[in-house]
């Protein structure tokens, strides 16, 4: 993750001009690059912006972590958290130099970003030996059909801990 990442940019103005949208993806593949340079992942950078600046951001730290979850995104919306202290980034953007795969994807609507701006598609990461179309095409499957199996272990503790989450209030929907 980097430091730097509530710095505002030259603009005032709260909605990005189409220049800074170009500058933005810019950084976003200048952080991949650095990442693949430095060994911490993969070729993937993502930068989350709230208006005109810059909130949070990462390359991909799979590599530098040991962690098979540790993409750009994920990374980029954990460091947005933190700087912003929530876990809610309605009103953010984010920019990532690959199309986001299925789990960031999830990722961005937990965290209810409102655009997903991109650059490398993931028919292009395909071509050059990253899987996320796979895993979309597994997820599209009915689950009794994915290479990985899902299997249901009754228990009714597992509802009590809901019934129990419900009348705490805290129960938490996507929403959009
Ligand atoms: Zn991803």
């Amino acid at each position: 993750m980097t430091r730097n990442t509530t710095l505002p940019l030259s603009r005032t103005k709260n909605t990005p001009s189409a220049a800074d949208r170009r500058r933005f993806m810019q950084m976003a593949i200048d952080l991949s690059e650095q990442t693949l340079d430095a060994g911490k992942g993969g070729p993937f950078g993502a930068i989350i912006v709230r208006g005109t600046r810059i909130a949070g951001s990462s390359g991909n730290c799979v590599f530098k972590h040991n962690d098979p979850t540790a993409h750009a995104e994920i990374m980029a919306i954990r460091d947005a958290c933190e700087n912003l202290g929530t876990n809610d980034l309605t009103g953010c953007d984010i920019y990532s130099s690959g199309e986001p795969c299925p789990m960031c994807m999830a990722a961005i609507y937990w965290a209810r970003i409102d655009t997903v701006y991109f650059c490398n598609t993931e028919k292009e990461a395909l071509e050059y030996g990253f899987i996320d179309k796979v895993i979309l095409e597994e997820l599209r499957k009915a689950p009794e059909n994915r290479k990985i199996k899902s299997r249901k272990i009754t228990n009714p503790g597992g509802l009590a801990i809901f019934k129990k989450a419900k009348a705490m209030g805290i129960a938490h929907a996507v929403g959009k």
